[in-house]
């Protein structure tokens, strides 16, 4: 038989493109790079902002999740990057500029290092090994605040600095105190779940408010329904109170008018009944999921109910939690302990044709609305995310009670613990070790940069104070020199560090296996439901392009 020595053999289509080895992860790491540089400047009280251009609408904002997410990225690569972004979003809410600028430093040191012929799984293993070790760097420099109210609101104020919202910041750090301590005790996963904010274009900041109770964005059905309830008695009803649309195989005759007549009195009668059952076990306001038909609301009316039609689900579900409610699927089942309570429910003008229905004075609420008044839209969206952040990151720490100072000083300890520790190792590793110092280094490189510092200076500056023993010192955004962060109350949920810290290392490290992207057929894309996307090879092609 003769040998195939010298025919190479080949197993992708023509046309097909392939990258292996070094040129796969050069490229990879460029887009890694192409994506921190996009939210570098973002970075910090002094970050700038990022205007996103979709169409005719324009979001401004200094949000490095916000940014991330609304960027039309392609390159597979620089997705995955845009994972960690996500990741750390979800698992904490803040943070996420930390995360996707060390992630992209990690692999820019990585670089340097391929470049010495460092192999990757060396890398990988010393990041790894890293990672561990900052964890616990981090841990150790934690500070418990348990039951310190104080602490809270600065924690809120740091993660709200520099998001273009300074004007409201006082209200807002006190509004996410109180929000997210009336449902730290409820077992949400999400915060979304249990805090419902509602933006008002028009008035001021300050009379923003934080209300033990929903609102609800819908108006009373009917105009002859009252407008103001007090010591209300809530009823949530998954279902309608309309005439049933009959089947359509259903086949009546009804062959006099007078049948008709008894016919539809009939169906009026089930509705009145329905409506009996209601005011019978006590109810006067009604959250209905589907329509509330005309007998029905006229009848709710005569009788003195507030009812609102088509409230969607998540509302229904935030009413229980606030009212202490159950949903209701049949009417005719009600009873009292079906319903919540609320001190007040009643219908606001909000502006000019706008109105809305306010839940109000929730004993032991679990779930509450924020108010924000706003002069404009955007101003507002940039509000609620501020909020956001902020609402995350105080249930936080009143669930874990553990925080760190922030303006970079976790950053310099971790980096300056990696270096001693990499200096006791003996193997190649020891370089990619002290690569990830430099890397961690890069939040208050970054922090100094932005505020107008020689980042350099600034650099030198922390490490000597750091080194001198001086853990909360972190980056003045006043002088650009050290300053103890604790004092100046700048500091932050130690899960926003350690997270980040493990995101950025996990995204870097996934990007270093790969070592061959090759442009896969369109259905092998994407990974299957359940499977992680350590399993499925990047292709996600079209090739980059630089
Ligand atoms: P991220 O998306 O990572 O949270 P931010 O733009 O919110 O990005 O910046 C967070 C960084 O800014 C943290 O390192 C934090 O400690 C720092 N920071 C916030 N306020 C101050 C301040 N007043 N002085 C110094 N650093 C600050
Ligand atoms: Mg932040």
């Amino acid at each position: 038989m003769a040998g195939l020595s010298g025919v190479p053999i080949i197993i992708l289509k023509e046309g097909s493109k392939r990258e292996t080895g070094k040129d796969a992860q050069r490229k990879n790491i460029l887009a890694a790079k192409a994506v921190a540089e996009a939210v570098r400047t973002t970075l910090g009280p002094k970050g700038m902002d990022k205007m996103l251009i979709s169409g005719e609408e324009a979001t401004v904002t200094n949000d490095g999740a916000t940014i991330l997410r609304e960027m039309d990225i392609e390159h597979p690569v620089a997705k995955m990057i845009v994972e960690v972004a996500k990741a750390q979003d979800d698992e904490i809410g803040d943070g996420t500029t930390t995360a996707v600028i060390i992630a992209g430093k990690l692999l820019e040191k990585a670089e340097a290092l391929l470049d010495q012929d460092v192999h990757p799984t060396v890398i990988v293993q010393g990041y790894k090994q890293a990672a561990a070790c900052a964890q616990s760097v981090l841990a150790g420099m934690a500070i418990d605040v348990s039951g310190d109210d104080s602490a809270l609101l600065k924690i809120a104020q740091t993660a709200m600095r520099g998001k273009g919202i300074e004007i409201a910041m006082d209200k807002l750090s006190q509004i996410s105190v109180d929000a997210a301590r009336a449902v730290a005790g409820f077992e949400g996963k999400d915060i979304e779940e249990n805090v419902k904010t509602v933006l008002i274009p028009g008035g001021s900041i300050e009379d923003s408010s934080i209300n033990y109770g929903i609102v609800v964005e819908k108006e009373r059905t009917s105009l002859e329904m009252p407008k103001r309830i007090e010591k209300a008695r809530v009823m949530l009803l998954e279902g309608t109170l309309e005439l049933k649309k009959l089947d359509t195989d259903a086949k009546i005759t009804i062959n006099d008018a007078k049948n008709l007549a008894t016919f539809k009195e009939g169906e009026e009668q089930v509705i009145k009944s329905q409506i009996d059952a209601i005011v019978k076990a006590g109810a006067n306001v009604v959250f209905c999921e589907k329509g509330i038909g005309v007998t029905a609301q006229n009848y709710l009316a005569r009788l003195g109910v507030l009812a609102a039609r088509r409230v969607s689900r998540e509302d229904l579900k935030m009413l229980a939690l606030a009212t202490g409610a159950r949903l209701v699927g049949d009417v005719m089942t009600v009873t009292p302990r079906d319903l919540g309570s609320a001190a007040l429910v009643e219908e606001r003008k909000i502006a000019k044709d706008k109105h809305m229905i306010f839940v109000e004075g929730c004993e032991k609420a679990k779930a509450v609305s924020i108010i924000l008044h706003g002069v404009s839209e955007q101003f507002l969206e940039e509000m609620e995310r501020a909020l956001d952040d902020a609402l995350n990151v105080v249930l936080d720490v009143i669930r874990s009670g553990k925080i760190v100072p922030g303006g970079g000083a976790p950053e310099i300890l971790v980096a300056e613990r990696l270096r001693q520790y990499a200096s006791t190792l003996q193997g190649r590793e020891q370089l990619a070790i002290r690569a990830f110092a430099d890397a961690v280094e890069a939040i208050p490189l970054t922090l100094a940069e932005n505020a107008g510092f020689d980042p350099v200076d600034s650099l030198a500056a922390l490490r000597a104070s750091s080194g001198a023993g001086k853990q909360s010192f972190g980056l003045s955004i006043a002088t650009g020199k050290p300053a103890d962060m604790l004092a100046q109350g700048v500091v932050e949920p130690l899960k926003v560090k350690t997270q980040a810290i493990k995101s950025a290392a996990e995204a870097a490290t996934m990007v270093l296996r790969v070592d061959d992207v090759i442009a896969a057929k369109q259905e092998e894309m994407k990974p299957k439901p359940g499977q992680s996307p350590h399993d499925y090879t990047m292709p996600q092609m079209p090739m980059p392009h630089y």
